[in-house]
């Protein structure tokens, strides 16, 4: 593998980039660098956030300007005020020894006047989020005459911002001899027209798969009831106690709820999504980089930009609508060539779109179980041990303390004193755990279930164990009265005074009404659609009463009388 050097960097910045801790290129570093040097050339890459590419235009860039010159010679695009201000820490830290040049960021939520003066006082490099640019170029701030490079950074999610305006009102006041390097993660035909109106016979560079998620990124899943989220995370959260994870959730509303269930709950999270101001995003943004913040809890426009390294575990509570958010939201891990784990939490209905997003991104998904209570509470208590086995002791300031220790403790064996001491903190979890229930929704009715019960009612009925009822009887009850075959039913849940069960849409008015008057064990029967839309209650119908008992060993003994 070559080092920077050979790949064209002057001896001084390949030494810059070496001093960072950079040792050997990336791939799109080796592929890009050398050819980006050259100035001549439309470029097009296709890159994971966490590939590198920072440098590999970044570097090229820093060689191609002239710090004599004071004109404003590059332009960096991108879509959010984060990414945008790693750019040019990414940028400062390769130039230390560039005395001449000045970067300077341009992005909403920070003083436009002081913006003003730092581009004013002459920067050689602008790096700007498209919205802030434009009310720049409005107030005459900025002279994009004199750009001879510009570098569209993640411009899928620009577009998807919806910057495509600003990005062509801008582009039209840049030079048309300028030469443009645009790379983005994915190539929707938003990003490819961008290319054909702007660009001239790019050279175009994918690294891995064009559409091809993060080799590696391991993609799993969990199929549980949307009901069972919250408890199936709070699961995978305890299975893994050294997460460093970022959690996805669709809306504002949601993030803020499952954050504050997450602290209510005595984890370590937080949440960032658009409600907050920026000083408030720039709190939990720094928080959880300097990892006093262990879960983030965010939506995708909110975590646009994200580039936190070490991330391990991405979760996404539902799958995005958009399937180009998935690559997104995943490629939060596995940042630098570290290894990451994407886990998606799938309901019954949402199985079909996991397909969906193999076949885009082009990856195989595994589905896995939600841990039981046991295995939890296994892994809880080997990280316990840990902890204690690696913990650091202040030999010096103990000593006195220890005495008085030992005397406490001296009519407990060792293997006594082990049993209690990993008690302590290991009770809370058993007494969780103790009867959790399995919550992974059953593999083959779980797939058959997503395209049967996809438009399916969930139905609640006055009968339950207390009144003998078993599958089986509800099963039959439902054929013989409603004339509803069991192909029809999903799942059932029998309780103690009560029951649920889940009835394919089109079936739900024959439930209603073929169970008018019916009774089980002399008891009406009563149900009701589980919003509370419709109901059919005890009142008997008008010649028609049908009785049934309930226990399946009584199964088959003249059950309609
Ligand atoms: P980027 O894709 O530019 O956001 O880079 C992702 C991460 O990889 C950043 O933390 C960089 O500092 C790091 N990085 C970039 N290039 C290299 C390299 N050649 N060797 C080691 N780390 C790198």
């Amino acid at each position: 593998m070559k080092n920077f050097q050979a790949l064209g960097l002057s001896a001084g910045l390949a030494e810059a980039v070496q001093l960072i801790g950079f040792e050997t290129p990336t791939p799109i570093q080796e592929k890009a660098i050398p050819l980006l040097l050259t100035g001549n050339r439309d470029f097009i890459g296709l890159a994971q956030t966490g590939t590198g590419k920072t440098a590999a235009f970044g570097l090229p860039l820093l060689e191609l300007v002239d710090e004599d010159s004071s004109a404003t010679q590059a332009l960096v695009l991108a879509p959010t005020r984060e990414l945008g201000l790693q750019i040019v820490s990414d940028l400062e830290n390769f130039s230390e020894k560039f005395k001449k040049l000045n970067i300077v960021a341009i992005y909403g939520g920070a003083s436009i006047s002081e913006q003003i003066r730092k581009v004013k006082r002459g920067a050689q490099i602008v790096v700007a989020t498209p919205g802030r640019l434009i009310d720049m170029l409005g107030r005459k701030a900025v002279n994009l005459s004199t750009i001879q490079y510009v570098v569209l950074d993640e411009a899928d999610e620009m577009l998807n911002m919806g910057f495509k305006e600003d990005i062509d009102e801008i582009l039209s006041k840049t030079p048309e001899t300028k030469i443009t390097w645009l790379f983005s993660a994915t190539m929707p035909k938003e990003v490819r027209a961008i290319a054909n109106n702007y660009m001239t016979e790019p050279v175009e560079l994918t690294v891995g798969d064009k559409n091809t998620g993060n080799a590696n990124i391991e993609h799993q899943y969990v199929v549980v009831h949307e009901r069972d989220k919250y408890s199936a995370l709070k699961r995978l959260l305890d299975f893994h106690p050294d997460i460093f994870g970022l959690i996805f959730c669709r809306t504002r509303i949601d993030t803020q709820r499952v954050a504050e269930m997450l602290m209510k709950d005595g984890y370590n999270a937080d949440s960032l999504h658009g409600d907050l101001n920026q000083a408030q995003r720039d709190k939990v943004m720094m928080k959880f980089r300097n990892r006093s913040v262990q879960i983030l809890v965010a939506t995708d426009v909110a975590a646009r930009g994200i580039d936190v390294d070490n991330i391990t575990h991405v979760i996404h509570m539902n799958i995005p609508d958009e399937m180009e958010f998935y690559t997104h939201r995943s490629g939060r891990t596995a940042r630098a060539g570290r290894k990451g784990v994407s886990i998606a939490l799938v309901s019954p209905k949402e199985t079909g779109k996991i397909r969906q997003i193999e076949k885009t991104v082009k990856t195989t998904f595994v589905r896995i179980q939600v841990p039981a209570g046991p295995e939890v509470c296994q892994k809880q208590l080997l990280a316990l041990m840990k902890k204690v086995h690696d913990v650091k002791v202040n030999e010096a300031e103990i000593e006195a303390f220890l005495p008085a220790v030992y005397d406490e403790l001296k009519d407990l064996t060792k293997n006594e004193l082990i049993k209690r001491f990993a008690s302590i903190e290991f009770n809370r979890f058993l007494d969780y755990y103790r009867n959790a229930p399995d919550l992974n929704v059953n593999a083959s009715s779980s797939d058959r279930g997503a395209e049967r019960y996809s438009t399916g009612d969930r139905f609640f009925i006055n009968l339950g164990k207390m009144d003998n009822l078993e599958k089986a009887d509800l099963l039959e009850m439902l054929d013989d009265c409603c004339n509803v075959g069991k192909k029809h039913i999903g799942k059932i849940d029998i309780k103690g005074a009560y029951s649920f069960f889940e009835v394919e849409k089109e079936k739900s008015d024959a439930i209603v009404s073929g169970l008018q008057g019916v009774e089980f064990e002399g008891r009406p029967v009563r149900v009701e659609l589980t919003e509370g839309r419709r109901e059919s209650s005890s009142k008997k119908s008008k010649g028609r009463s049908r009785s049934y008992e309930g226990g399946s060993s009584r199964r088959g003994a003249g059950r309609r009388r």
